[in-house]
């Protein structure tokens, strides 16, 4: 079935001459009726398809990528059988495999953290854990349970899980990667002034823990011009020395405000939105 698009999408495309694919919401002139595809592909693309609406069409970019996760979770057919699965992160997002992170340390700004095996089996590639509350400043912090610690286990193991409990099959994008693990949080909001005081942090031990990469899960607390904005400062500063600075799409917070303001700073920034996490 998965050669099936020639011909499909040809008939379509006189049919309707541009629309978006529901699935990656690319602009496609050409379009795959899903009701072609064979039942069990069908099935994959409606799981994981990030919308509740029902697909009915797809890009020919889409299919390529859902055909090649079928295969792929076939060959695992023993360990997890059949039926509508998620897919793992670097199949839903297409991400080559030749880059797994290697050598590379990420740095999470969060809530909080848990030592979850995806990060510290069969090596522990937790390098560093450091709380701006120097009570918890302890890495057995990371083995106690914790209403706060959760949202910064599941971004830490979306971008570097090594998939260790299910057989490597529920990895991350940067599943060789170290990661440093820095708590700004505690329940409910975070302010603006944790950001700082961890951005600040990341900056001090940067060469230390070789971080190149930091994740800001985390919002700011208003709308502030980059040149008066503390945060904004800092994080032009890691740009300069060059950090890629990454933070959550779709976040209904000043953050992503003071992201898009940096372009237009007077050094030349390059920001990339690397994980978009998003539930049905
Ligand atoms: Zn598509």
């Amino acid at each position: 079935m998965a050669e099936l698009t020639t011909e499909t999408s040809q008939r379509n495309t006189h049919a309707e001459s541009s629309q978006l694919c529901q699935v990656c919401r690319r602009n496609s002139e050409v379009q795959v009726p899903l009701a072609e595809l064979n039942k069990e592909l069908q099935s994959l693309v409606q799981t994981n398809a990030v919308t509740s609406e029902t697909i009915a069409r797809i890009c020919p970019r889409c299919l390529a990528l859902f055909n090649r996760a079928q295969e792929q979770l076939k060959s695992q057919a023993e360990i997890y059988g059949e039926g509508d699965r998620a897919l793992p992160t670097p199949l839903r997002m297409d991400a080559d495999e030749r880059f797994t992170g290697r050598g590379v340390t990420i740095a999470f700004l969060d809530s909080g953290f848990y030592a979850h095996e995806d990060l510290t089996a069969p090596v522990n590639r937790i390098v560093a854990y450091h709380s701006i509350f120097s009570a918890e400043d302890d890495p057995t912090f990371l083995q106690t349970p914790d209403v706060a610690s959760w949202h910064g286990m599941m971004t830490s193991v979306v971008a570097a899980g090594n998939g260790y409990l299910s057989d490597g099959l529920y990895r991350g994008i940067a599943p060789e990667a170290n990661v440093v693990l820095v708590k700004i949080g505690k329940t409910g909001r975070i302010p603006e002034s944790n950001i700082q005081t961890g951005m600040q942090w990341v900056l001090e031990n940067r060469d230390k823990y070789g971080i190149r990469i930091v994740n800001i899960s985390a919002g700011g607390d208003f709308e502030q011009s980059y040149l008066i904005n503390p945060l904004s400062g800092l994080v032009e500063e890691a740009v300069r020395r060059g950090i890629t600075v990454v933070c959550l799409w779709e976040m209904q917070v000043s953050l992503l405000v003071i992201l898009s303001y940096l372009p237009q700073a007077p050094h030349r920034v390059s920001l990339s939105v690397a994980l978009m996490i998003r539930t049905r």
